[in-house]
């Protein structure tokens, strides 16, 4: 999962990263309206968090009007110190999906974010399942065939985000992109190295079943029965 979190108060930000990366997210920070509109009309991020009040030339409504109108499908979440009602109504308008008002807990901010991440076109069950592989992303499961799985937090994320694109083929660089955020300094063989771990957890140890993570040679991988 790789979110977008726009944010000037340092403490904020640097608090919320930290939190998000420990439960296997991968977190861009920027602390200016300008900067934030280049970010979040990048498709590749599955949430996005936006303060209202930027400094720069634009809010995190416009942020959010802007990106919308670039086409941008990801859930939008707005941080305020304001939680007025005509705040809200204006922000629906401008395509925001859900508000939290400052201060905020960190969990509150999970809980919100796992709600939006759960809306079609994710079904509607929170659990994501391929062949006999199941996860949960709100619990942090993984089985196959029912038998319990242990992950580290970066598998994790390949994981799931290989079940959300299952039987589609996703390149080293899509998965860089997703997978690890932007400051990470990471080469195709780090990709290789993490899709070895993985094939060893989810096929190596279930030597009866059909191998689920296929290499596709000259392209990248694929899960696929
Ligand atoms: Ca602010």
């Amino acid at each position: 999962m790789r979110v977008l979190l726009v944010e000037d108060e340092e403490k904020i930000a640097n608090a919320v990263k930290r939190g998000l990366e420990l439960k296997g997210y991968a977190v861009d920070t920027v602390a200016d309206s300008d900067t934030g509109l280049s970010y979040a009309v990048d498709p590749d991020y599955d949430i996005i968090i936006l303060d209202r009040m930027l400094p720069g030339s634009k809010d995190g409504l416009d942020i959010a009007r802007q990106a919308r109108a670039e086409g941008q499908m990801a859930p939008i979440l707005i941080l305020t110190a304001r939680g007025s009602v005509e705040d809200k109504v204006e922000g629906l308008n401008a395509g925001v999906d859900d508000y939290l008002v400052k201060p905020f807990s960190f969990s509150e901010l999970v809980a919100r974010m796992q709600a939006l991440l759960r809306r079609p076109p994710v079904p509607t069950s929170s659990v994501l399942s391929y062949a006999d592989l199941t996860l949960d992303p709100a619990k942090y499961e993984v089985a196959r065939s029912g038998k319990a799985i242990k992950l580290s937090n970066k598998e994790f994320a390949l994981l799931e985000y290989f079940i959300r694109h299952s039987e589609q083929i996703l390149t080293k660089d899509m998965i860089i992109n997703h997978v690890w955020n932007e400051d990470a300094i990471v080469m195709p063989n780090t990709v290789e190295v993490y899709i070895g771990y993985l094939r060893s957890k989810i096929d190596r140890a279930f030597p009866n079943q059909p191998q689920l993570l296929n290499t596709v040679r000259g392209f990248g991988y694929k899960l696929s029965r």
